[in-house]
């Protein structure tokens, strides 16, 4: 499980975007080639908080879609699985979204 290490990353970017103010609420935005899993994330932000700035802070995940182009297709396709090939079969692909991980917003009290 590599949530935790990543939540404590987020946890870390929320408490100093914050600034000594309590946080209230963190958006991230997830891409669906990271492999977080929500629920995972879910729970690992509450115990990477725990005894920070982000100490019961809400965590709201924007999750983001895969997309790749194809220079097969010469087109934009959506993933259905986490393995960055085209639907056509075609490996020539750039990933366009989806392997983001940025905290997006930081809301303070
Ligand atoms: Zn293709």
């Amino acid at each position: 499980m590599h949530e935790l290490a990543i939540a404590e990353n987020i946890v870390g970017t929320a408490c100093s975007r914050a600034a000594g103010r309590p946080v209230r609420r963190v958006t991230v935005r997830i891409g669906a080639l990271t492999a977080v899993v929500p629920d995972d994330m879910r729970f690992c932000f509450d115990v990477a908080a725990m005894g920070t700035a982000a100490h019961g802070a809400a965590l709201d995940l924007d999750l983001c879609p895969a997309i790749i182009f194809c220079r097969s297709c010469q087109a934009d396709k959506r993933l259905p699985d986490r393995i960055p090939l085209c639907p056509c079969g075609s490996a020539d692909v750039t990933v366009t979204t989806g392997r983001e991980l940025d905290v997006v917003s930081v809301e303070t009290a």
